[in-house]
C-alpha cells in the first residue's frame, strides 16, 4: 500500500494519526476483587492511573498487588505501602516507553529486595507472599514471591501461568538452594517421630522458599521475585490473581471457566465461592480479576469460541524475535501472547546481568538495589566473588552499597544465622 507520496504527508496529519493509533492501541482495564477472611492477613492494592511521565495522560499504567501475610500482617501491610515506590525509584528517569518496559524486570528485583531489607530492619518476624502486576497498554509484567499465583486467559481462551510456585513441596530447585545455603528442609515432626504436612524450612517451619519479611526464618528465604513479561494481542485477556486458598481448591481451568462472561467483580466473587464451597473457609481466600479489553469491547467478553489447545495449561509462548513481526503481520497474529521476558533465578548477579540493555543509563555510583548514592570506589560489583571464570570482571557494574552487599551475601547463605534454634513446634503457614 505504500506510495511515493507517503513522505509528503503533513506533520499535523501524522501526529493526528499517531494520537488516533494511541487511542486504539490502549486497552480498557476493568478490575474487581473478592475475599473471605479468616485471619485477616491478605491485603490487596490497585492503582489504575499511575503515570510514567507525571502530567502526561498518555503514559498511564496500572498496578495490582496481592499480599498474603503469615505470622501477622505487618509484612503484607508494609509491602503494600512501599513496594511500588521502591520499584519505580529503581527505574532511571528520562527514558522511552520501550526502555521503561525493558527496565521493569530488573527494577522489580531491586524493589522487592529493598522492601524486604527495609522491613527486616524493623525487627518484626512477619512475612508475606507478593504478586505484583504492572500493566502498560498490552504489556503485562508480573513479579512474584510465594504461592499467590497469577494466571492469564487470552482472548482465545488459552491459559498461561505468569508466576512461579515457591512452595517447597513443589519446587525441588528451591529446596536444593536452601539446603546448600544452610537451611534444613523437612516435614513437621510429631511426638513419636511421625512426619506430617508439607515440606517446610527449619528453623521457622515456613512452607515457602521466597517471601518478603521472615527475618527469623533465615536470609535464604529470599525476596528475589520470579518475573515474567508478556504482550497480549489486541484481543485482550483476563488476569486472575489469587492467594493459595483458591489454588488449593481450583485448577486454573476451573477458575477461568466458573466465571466466564461475568464482569470482574462478580467473577472474583464466583471464584472465591467455588474455592470455599467444598471445605468451607480454612484460610484467607482472596481473588483479583483484571480484564484487559479492547476499547470497542468494554462489556465483558462472551464465552470465547472453543479452539484447539483450550484447556491446556500452557507455558509455551511465542518468543519475541523468533519470527518477523513487522506491523504488516499484525492482522495474522491476533490471539498470540508474546513472551518478552522470563527469569526466576535466586542469584542476584544473574538478575543484574551486565548484558542488561540499560546498564549505561544507570548512574554508576548509585546502589543498584537501594539507589543510595555512593562515593567512587565505595560500591561493590554485584559480580564480585562470581565463580564464572573470565566472563565477568569484578570491576563490572552494577554496584551495590556495603549494606546491600551484606544483604546479598546473606541471601546466598554466606552469613551465619543469628538465633538458629530449631523450632519444630511452631510451624507457620
Ligand atoms: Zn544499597
Amino acid at each position: 500500500m505504500s506510495s511515493k507520496n507517503d513522505h509528503m504527508l503533513p506533520l499535523g496529519l501524522l501526529l493526528q494519526r499517531e494520537s488516533t493509533n494511541e487511542k486504539i492501541d490502549k486497552p480498557e482495564i476493568l478490575h474487581g476483587q473478592a475475599s473471605q477472611i479468616k485471619k485477616g492477613e491478605d491485603f490487596t492494592m490497585f492503582k489504575t492511573e499511575c503515570q510514567r511521565i507525571p502530567g502526561d495522560g498518555t503514559t498511564t499504567f496500572s498496578v495490582f498487588g496481592l499480599f498474603d501475610g503469615h505470622n501477622g500482617s505487618a509484612a503484607a501491610i508494609y509491602s503494600k505501602e512501599n513496594l511500588l515506590n521502591n520499584v519505580l525509584s529503581a527505574i532511571p528517569s528520562d527514558i522511552s516507553r520501550e526502555e521503561w518496559l525493558a527496565a521493569l524486570p530488573r527494577a522489580m528485583v531491586a524493589g522487592f529486595i529493598k522492601t524486604d531489607k527495609d522491613f527486616q530492619e524493623q525487627a518484626i518476624s512477619s512475612g508475606t507472599t507478593v504478586t505484583f502486576v504492572i500493566i502498560d497498554r498490552w504489556v503485562i509484567t508480573v513479579a512474584s514471591v510465594g504461592d499467590s499465583c497469577c494466571i492469564l486467559e487470552s482472548a482465545e481462551g488459552t491459559i498461561y501461568s505468569l508466576s512461579a510456585d515457591h512452595r517447597l513441596e513443589e519446587n525441588e530447585e528451591e529446596r536444593d538452594r536452601i539446603t546448600a545455603s544452610g537451611g534444613e528442609v523437612g516435614r513437621l515432626n510429631m511426638v513419636g517421630g511421625a512426619e506430617i504436612g508439607p515440606l517446610r524450612v527449619w528453623p521457622g517451619g515456613l512452607c515457602l522458599s521466597r517471601s518478603i519479611g521472615d527475618r527469623d526464618v533465615g536470609e535464604f528465604i529470599v525476596p528475589i521475585p520470579y518475573v515474567k513479561q508478556v504482550k497480549l494481542s489486541s484481543g485482550g485477556g483476563r488476569l486472575i490473581i489469587s492467594s493459595d486458598g483458591v489454588w488449593d481448591a481450583l485448577t486454573p481451568e476451573m477458575a477461568t471457566s466458573c466465571c466466564r462472561g461475568l464482569p470482574p467483580d462478580c467473577a472474583a466473587d464466583q471464584i472465591v465461592k467455588e474455592a470455599i464451597q467444598p471445605k468451607g473457609i480454612r484460610d484467607d481466600t482472596t481473588c483479583m480479576v483484571i480484564d484487559i479489553l479492547p476499547l470497542d469491547k468494554v462489556t465483558p467478553p462472551n464465552p470465547p469460541p472453543k479452539k484447539q489447545g483450550k484447556g491446556v495449561f500452557k507455558s509455551m509462548f511465542r518468543k519475541r524475535g523468533t519470527e518477523s513481526s513487522t506491523s504488516c503481520d499484525k492482522d495474522f497474529e491476533l490471539d498470540v501472547v508474546e513472551e518478552i521476558f522470563e527469569e526466576g533465578s535466586a542469584v542476584l548477579a544473574e538478575r543484574f546481568d551486565t548484558q542488561y540493555p540499560l546498564c549505561n543509563l544507570f548512574k554508576l555510583f548509585m546502589c543498584a538495589v537501594c539507589q543510595v548514592e555512593m562515593k567512587p570506589g565505595e560500591g561493590i560489583s554485584v559480580h564480585a566473588g562470581s565463580s564464572l571464570p573470565g566472563k565477568l570482571r569484578p570491576w563490572d557494574g552494577p554496584f551495590l552499597c556495603p549494606s546491600c552487599q551484606a544483604k546479598k551475601e546473606a541471601m546466598e547463605g554466606k552469613k551465619a544465622l543469628g538465633d538458629g534454634a530449631a523450632r519444630h513446634s511452631s510451624a507457620s503457614e
